[in-house]
């Protein structure tokens, strides 16, 4: 296994199949440059922008407040798109699961979790992944590629469209989509750039509006990213942390070779915004037998000793060929009270979309089980 930055990986090309370039992703220079490039005044810009990200407008024809020469114009070479809707599975407890084609035909996967106090979409950032995490499902499937930022605010706008969260989609009481986490198929930061230009516009308040702090990244710990993040996003941030110490950390997760825990919890301790009213998360899957132990508690406990967080318990998602089971209840629950004991707060998260294998760890594109089967 490589672990390398993947910068190297290509985005899909922002271009149709009519060669018309996508106008998501776009930042609002970007977009300035555009109009001034098309010998056009740049407050277009930003009345573009607006149809685009506030009002999830698709067509250049609705978008009233533009002169029509210049409506044509964009209808030739640009397109407001959308990813390609394989399939779409809704499971007993409300969780859905899409299953999304992108220009280049690459598949990646998106949920989205309601709960009665908030709506959170779980956004792919790679098309597979590079890490080969034992216990996870999307660490089985080589990584085709990075989605670029058009790719990864589509995933959003798009369960925008398919949740009537726009404007004109009319007056509804609250809104379904409050929280987003980058906890799809990926590693966000190891495609940090694309993904911090996405988000960048998912908070703007001229674009998708969503505040930094109902935005959450989950890293397998890319220490070298995970302060820029802090710095330039500062956004929510987990941490896959899964063991207590260095020997069982790298034998579940190989990037502990890189970048053993102590520099992964000295960035965490940098990580600038933290506090005991924005603590960082950190995710524990609990595999029966391997990290679950009372005395694992113990050390995990001593580990983030003044580090102000939560830990998140994860019952492990089965799947065939993981070797793998997840820990009985009652184990979770002794463990959980050793870390409470200790003065941690150690909810215990319950599994969702579980009859849809939407549950994290479990996200694989269709098109790699069909390869594999064929
Ligand atoms: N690559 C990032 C984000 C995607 S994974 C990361 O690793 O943090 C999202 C979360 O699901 C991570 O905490 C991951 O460790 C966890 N996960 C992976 N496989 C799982 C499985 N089979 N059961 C439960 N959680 C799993
Ligand atoms: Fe990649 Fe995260 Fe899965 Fe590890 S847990 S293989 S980093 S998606």
């Amino acid at each position: 296994m490589s672990i390398s930055s993947h910068s190297d990986k290509f985005a899909a090309p922002r271009r149709d199949s009519a060669g018309r370039a996508s106008l998501v992703g776009m930042d609002l220079p970007q977009m300035q440059a555009l109009m001034v490039e098309e010998g056009l005044p740049a407050f277009r810009a930003k009345q573009i922008w607006n149809w685009i990200y506030q009002r999830g407008k698709t067509k250049f024809d609705d978008m009233a407040n533009l002169p029509k020469d210049l409506r044509a114009k964009l209808n030739e070479g640009y397109v407001i798109d959308r990813p390609k809707v394989i399939t779409e599975q809704k499971s007993e407890d409300g969780t859905i699961k899409w299953l999304l084609g992108m220009s280049d035909g690459q598949q990646v996967e998106m949920v989205f979790i309601p709960t009665p106090t908030r709506g959170t979409l779980c956004v792919s950032s790679q098309v597979g992944c590079t890490l080969t995490c034992k216990f996870c499902h999307t660490g089985t499937q080589p990584l085709v590629r990075n989605l670029g930022p058009h790719e990864i605010l589509q995933q959003v706008m798009y369960a925008k469209d398919v949740l009537k969260e726009w404007p004109s989609d009319g007056e509804k009481e609250g809104r379904d989509l409050t929280n987003i986490v980058m906890m799809g198929m990926g590693e966000p930061l190891y495609n940090y750039d694309n993904v911090a230009a996405a988000l960048r516009i998912c908070m703007h308040q001229d674009g998708l509006g969503i505040s930094k702090r109902h935005i959450t990244l989950s890293t397998s710990g890319v220490v070298p990213q995970i302060v820029q993040c802090g710095e330039e996003l500062g956004v929510n941030l987990a941490i896959s942390l899964h063991a207590p110490n260095d020997d069982l950390r790298s034998q579940i997760m190989p990037i502990n070779n890189k970048y053993p825990l102590r520099e992964l919890l000295g960035a965490c301790r940098k990580y600038p915004g933290v506090s005991q009213m924005r603590r960082i998360t950190f995710e524990y899957v609990m595999l029966d037998g391997i990290n679950d132990q009372d005395e694992h508690a113990r050390e995990m406990a001593q580990l983030l000793r003044g580090l102000d967080c939560k830990i998140n318990l994860i019952p492990f998602n089965a799947w065939e060929g993981s070797g793998y089971q997840c820990s009985p209840m009652e184990r979770i629950e002794a463990f959980a009270r050793v870390l409470e004991k200790a003065g941690y707060d150690a909810p215990i998260r319950r599994p969702r979309g579980r009859d849809i294998l939407a549950a994290c760890g479990q996200l694989k594109s269709e098109s790699q089980r069909q390869k594999r089967s064929s």
